[in-house]
C-alpha cells in the first residue's frame, strides 16, 4: 500500500485511483478563507486536490471563532492568508498550497482565474461574488458559489455558456446591505455542501451545475430551485448555448 493509498483509503473506492489522479491533477481557487472557505479549504485539502490557491485579506478577530473553525485564539490578528495556509499544509503536505493576502479585485482576478480549472467563491458581499462571475464567465470557468444569511444557505454551481451565472440568479435582487448573521454549522453545512459540488465538477460530475440549492437550516429542507439563462443577463447573455427565449 502506497502512502496515497493510506491516506485515501476511505474514497479510493468511490474515486478510483483515476479519479484521485484527476483531483491531484486539478487547479482550485478558492476566494474567502473565513466562516464558508474554513470547512471548503480543509476538505479541499484533506480530499487531495493538488493545486489549491486561496485569497483573503483579512487578520484573524475574536468575532471570526464563532464560525471560522481554521483559526484559534492563538491566531487573533494574524494574517487569515498565512495562517491558513499553515493549517492546510500541516493537513496535507501533497497539496500545494498558495495563498494571497489581498483582496480580490479586478486587476489580480484575471491572472488567478486563468491558471485555475475551477473556482468556488466563499464570500459575503455581493460585489465580489459577481465580479467573479464576470471573470469565470469570461475565462470559461465553472464556478461554485455558496452563501449564508441567518437560518438560510444556498450552494449553486455555474458552468459557462451553459447554465445560469450568478448574475443570471442575482444581479435583479437587492444586495442585503448588512454583513450576513448566522451560526457556525450554517457555515460548516454550505462551505461543506461547496467543498462536495468543487470534487464531483472535478471528477466530471454535474454537482448542482444549473440548480440553486436552498438549504433551510429552520425547517431542516432542502430545495432546488431551477431557471434558465436570462437573455438580458448582462455577464453570460451573449455567451455560449443561446439561451432559449
Ligand atoms: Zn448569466
Amino acid at each position: 500500500m502506497t502512502q496515497n493509498d493510506e491516506r485515501y483509503a476511505r474514497q479510493l473506492a468511490l474515486l478510483g485511483s483515476e479519479g484521485q489522479e484527476k483531483l491531484a491533477r486539478a487547479r482550485v481557487l478558492v476566494v474567502g478563507a473565513g466562516g464558508l472557505g474554513s470547512p471548503l479549504l480543509s476538505y479541499l485539502a484533506a480530499a487531495g486536490v493538488g493545486t489549491l490557491t486561496f485569497v483573503d485579506e483579512d487578520h484573524v478577530a475574536e468575532s471570526n471563532l464563532n464560525r471560522q473553525v481554521l483559526y484559534t485564539e492563538a491566531d487573533l490578528g494574524r494574517s487569515k492568508a498565512e495562517r491558513a495556509a499553515e493549517r492546510l499544509e500541516a493537513l496535507n503536505r501533497t497539496v500545494r498550497v498558495t495563498s494571497i493576502a489581498a483582496r480580490f479585485t479586478g486587476e489580480n482576478g484575471p491572472a488567478l482565474v486563468a491558471q485555475s480549472d475551477l473556482v468556488a467563491l466563499a464570500l459575503d458581499n455581493r460585489e465580489t461574488r459577481l465580479l467573479a462571475n464576470r471573470l469565470c464567465v469570461a475565462a470559461g470557468r465553472p464556478l461554485v458559489d455558496g452563501g449564508i444569511d441567518g437560518w438560510s444557505g444556498y450552494v449553486t454551481a455555474v458552468v459557462p455558456g451553459k447554465t445560469p451565472c450568478l448574475s443570471c440568479w442575482f444581479e435583479k435582487r437587492k444586495p442585503g446591505g448588512r454583513a450576513p448573521v448566522s451560526l457556525g454549522p450554517m457555515a460548516g453545512v454550505i462551505g461543506s455542501m461547496e467543498a462536495l459540488a468543487v470534487l464531483q465538477m472535478l471528477l466530471g460530475r454535474p454537482g448542482p451545475a444549473g440548480r440553486l440549492m436552498l438549504f433551510n437550516g429552520a425547517q431542516w429542507t432542502l430545495s432546488p430551485l431551477g431557471a434558465g439563462r436570462r437573455p438580458d443577463c448582462p455577464a453570460c447573455g451573449n455567451r455560449g448555448e443561446a439561451p432559449p427565449s
